[in-house]
């Protein structure tokens, strides 16, 4: 199992230069061979892949010496994010991969960590005084707030703001010995309902999210008609402003009360591992999926369950509204059908409750087999 734990680090004022330059060399050789992915294939449909762009770097380097100032590693993992955004854009899971801007560029992967197999340090580790440390940069201060267990995989150094942060990922954590998995809970987020229980309780849209957000439509079409760089044209651009951050915290906030709640009461909470995008595309979810922060709330279950020893259970969307909760007998119906009516068991149930229901069947499932 692998796992990432992110911890909060204070380079000075001149750390923090040299690996925000960093960045923007890693930014830059993304970009770029980017470009020369793109020209290679319209000259002559060549498939110009990962190791085409490492030769190629290596001949960067020549020229430009300065990239030569940072570790290679990093740089040459920029590679392997641009094969995996065209993997993904393939795949239908992604856009087209665009050039990346300064904000849009914020982490870089340092895909070993610690020592190698001789004793040599690699280009980031830890030092005798538990500090992160990189021969360019020195000792970094890192906070531990809690600890660190397991294999380091890689280290990704991210930029958030002003804030940097050190995201280990770690293998062979075994799951936390204290869960209680008898005090365990299924949600599935819904369209009509925001959340329903596999325990039948049940969580409303907020109403208020809905008026505010018909009001910002309300103002963003006011200023489509307003004459551009006029004084009113100004102020609507004020109040569009305004309102588009007052409807984000309200969501924020309510997602954050309901995800306190829920991993407050349940150390393993089971959810849907659903691919957002696709939900998103398909235009009469649309509206109701993107208002529900479903992706934000599911990040809320993941770090706040971690910080009470519980677990966030990711299962396989597969048949979980279909099947029957009670004998697992497969009830076909339309997105439209909102009742669960077994042929086979005779149960009767709301469909969300029925599918969260399932939901943590699977969770319970795939823990049982973790554990065993
Ligand atoms: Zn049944």
């Amino acid at each position: 199992m692998l796992v990432n734990q992110k911890y909060e680090i204070f380079p000075t004022e001149k750390q923090k230069e040299t690996l925000d330059r960093w960045l923007q060399y890693c930014r830059q050789t993304y970009n770029s061979a980017l470009l020369d992915k793109e020209r290679k294939y319209k000259q002559n449909r060549e498939n110009y892949n990962r190791y085409d762009m490492q030769k190629q770097l290596t001949l960067d380097k020549r020229k430009y010496p300065f990239l030569k100032e940072m570790p290679s590693q990093p740089l040459q993992e920029v590679f392997v994010r641009l094969q995996k955004a065209f993997e993904n854009f393939f795949r239908k899971n992604a856009r087209y991969p665009k050039r990346k801007k300064y904000k849009e560029y914020t982490s870089m992967t340092f895909p070993q960590f610690g020592f190698n197999k001789k004793g040599n340090r690699m280009a980031m580790s830890f030092s005798s005084n538990g500090k992160l440390y990189n021969t360019r940069l020195g000792e970094i201060d890192i906070l531990l707030h809690r600890p660190l267990e397991g294999i380091i995989k890689q280290l990704i150094v991210k930029r958030q703001g002003n804030r940097w942060y050190a995201i280990f990922c770690v293998e062979g954590q075994a799951p936390p010995t204290t869960l209680d998995i008898h005090n365990a809970i299924g949600i599935d987020v819904g369209i009509n309902k925001y959340a329903v229980l596999s325990n039948g309780l049940e969580y409303e849209n907020p109403r208020f999210l809905r008026k505010k957000e018909k009001q910002l439509k309300k103002t963003q079409r006011r200023l489509s008609k307003k004459k551009k760089g006029s004084a009113n044209y100004f102020k609507q651009v004020q109040r569009v402003r305004q309102l588009h951050e007052k409807v984000g915290n309200q969501r924020r906030d309510f997602l954050h009360k309901l995800s306190y709640n829920l991993t407050k009461e349940y150390s393993v909470i089971a959810v849907e591992n659903l691919n957002i995008r696709n939900m998103v595309r398909n235009r009469k979810l649309a509206k109701s999926i993107s208002d529900a922060g479903w992706g934000m709330f599911r990040n809320m279950l993941t770090y706040k369950c971690e910080r009470n020893g519980g677990v966030l259970i990711k299962v396989d969307p597969k048949f979980t509204s279909q099947d029957c909760s009670s004998c697992t007998n497969l009830v076909k119906k339309s997105l439209s059908i909102r009742t669960h009516i077994c042929t086979k068991c005779g149960m009767i149930l709301d469909r969300d409750h029925n599918a969260s229901r399932n939901i943590l069947q699977k969770a319970l499932d795939e823990l049982l087999t973790i554990t065993e």
